[in-house]
Parts: structure tokens; C-alpha cells; sequence
């Protein structure tokens, strides 16, 4: 797998090559957007404060990962830790055009990194604040009935099914859970994120999106308990953050069942 993976990385035509180099630059910008996005502030490139001491940042203070590693993950005018923020969210975002060139390596990497890196915020923010904006969840929709209409026109009918049933079909959830519990379990956002989702793998994807999702939250639920937290039955885990990550690898790989 390793050498597979360098092999395939080595072979790689400029598409992949330029998705490699731009994505800890497009991670840093979606770090901004990740903090910025869900308090309506500005979303220029630049950080160009530091959050502790309000010291103004000057380029090469913002270099993915060199400007950290050589400041020690610490701000180089106040000294306190950065955190890692940046870092990990300007790692995942180079991981995901790695495996986008190791699976596709063609044209289509851009397009694979492009939908990875829109659900890698979408996944981060619901995570931080239990919240899918609309700018990011709508516009998600469109895009994946345009990638269809564009690329794949034959596709194009399962593709505005799967929306279309994405959003009806967590409503429906939704309206269940909430008759059975008495509360809301499931946002409005999430519904969104599914219409998006179904409008990338398509209808007859879409059940293993849920699937790959609830199976993953369960998975991670039981890692944290094992970790030493607790969680209650009142507390949950945001679903957006599994919805993202089951539609993305579904996308990059394929539907991992036949039948459904
Ligand atoms: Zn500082």
C-alpha cells in the first residue's frame, strides 16, 4: 500500500501535482473559515492577528506548518502555544489530496479534493459548533447536480434523486425521532448536508452514506467512552462530521456494497 501510494504519487500528472502543492495553503484558508464563517467575520486570507496578543502576523508567519514548526507551535511575539489547530486542519487538508492522487491521480483529482475539502469544513465547523451553514450546505447541492450535468449526464437523474430523497428522507428520520423521543435529535442541517450528499454519490448510493455514517459515530462514540469519556444518552455527537466523511470516501472509492 505504502509503496503503491508513492508509486502512484511519483507518476502523478500536473493536476495531481498542483492539488498536492495547493492544499496546506487551501487548509490554512479553511482553518479562517472554520473560525470565522459561523461569527459572519471576514474571511480575507490572511490571519492576521494573533489571537493571544493581537501582534499583526507578516507573511512568514503564515506558512502551513514551516512557520509553526519553526516558532516551536508557539506565537513569536507573546510565546503562548498556538494549538493545533492550523496544523491539523492544513494536514487533513493535504490527506485528503493524497488519497484523491493515490486513488484518482487523473483529472478528476481536482474535483475529488475540491468536494473533500468543502466537507472537511463543513465536517470541522458542525464539529466545533453544531452547525451546517447554509452558504456552504446549498451551494454543495448545486454543485454536485452541476458535476453531474457537466461530467456524467446519464448520472444526472440518480443524482437530483438522491438530493431530493436525501432531504426528504432525513426530515422523515427527523419527524420519527423527534415523535419517538419527544426532542429533536437531527438538525435541519443535517437534512441539507444529505440533499448534498445524494447529490454527489447519487440515490442508490445513498443508503450506505447513512449507513457508513451511523456505523462511523458509533464507532467513535464507543472510542471516547473507551477514552475515559462520557457520554449520556442526551448528549450525542454532531452527525455532520460522519455524514461528510461516509459521502466523501463513498465518492473517492465507490458504493463498498453491491447490493443494498
Ligand atoms: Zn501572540
Amino acid at each position: 500500500m505504502g509503496a503503491e501510494l508513492i508509486d502512484r504519487v511519483a507518476g502523478a500528472g500536473a493536476a495531481a501535482w498542483s492539488a498536492l502543492a495547493a492544499a496546506p495553503f487551501i487548509g490554512s484558508f479553511l482553518g479562517v473559515l472554520v473560525r470565522r464563517l459561523p461569527e459572519g467575520r471576514s474571511l480575507a486570507w490572511e490571519r492576521s492577528r494573533c489571537e493571544h496578543c493581537g501582534s499583526a502576523l507578516a507573511a512568514r508567519d503564515l506558512v502551513p506548518f514551516v512557520s509553526w514548526l519553526a516558532a516551536r507551535g508557539r506565537c513569536r511575539f507573546c510565546g503562548q502555544p498556538l494549538g493545533w489547530f492550523y496544523p491539523g486542519i492544513e494536514l487533513a487538508a493535504l490527506g485528503v489530496a493524497l488519497v484523491a492522487v493515490a486513488v484518482d491521480g487523473g483529472e478528476e483529482t481536482w474535483l475529488d479534493c475540491l468536494l473533500g475539502w468543502w466537507l472537511l469544513a463543513l465536517g470541522w465547523i458542525d464539529l466545533r459548533r453544531w452547525l451546517l451553514p447554509d452558504v456552504l450546505t446549498l451551494p454543495l447541492v448545486v454543485a454536485g447536480l452541476l458535476a453531474a450535468a457537466i461530467l456524467d449526464p446519464e448520472q444526472l437523474i440518480d443524482r437530483l434523486l438522491g438530493a431530493a430523497l436525501g432531504y426528504l428522507g432525513f426530515r422523515l428520520i427527523a419527524s420519527v425521532y423527534r415523535a419517538l423521543r419527544g426532542r429533536e435529535g437531527l438538525g435541519q442541517g443535517d437534512a441539507k448536508l444529505l440533499a448534498a450528499s445524494g447529490a454527489w454519490v447519487g440515490a442508490s448510493a445513498l443508503p450506505q452514506v447513512i449507513l457508513g455514517a451511523a456505523v462511523s459515530a458509533l464507532l467513535a462514540a464507543g472510542c471516547l467512552r473507551l477514552a475515559g469519556m462520557r457520554l449520556a444518552a442526551h448528549s450525542a455527537l454532531p452527525f455532520g462530521p460522519f455524514l461528510a466523511l461516509a459521502t466523501w470516501l463513498i465518492w473517492v472509492f465507490g458504493p463498498f456494497l453491491m447490493m443494498m
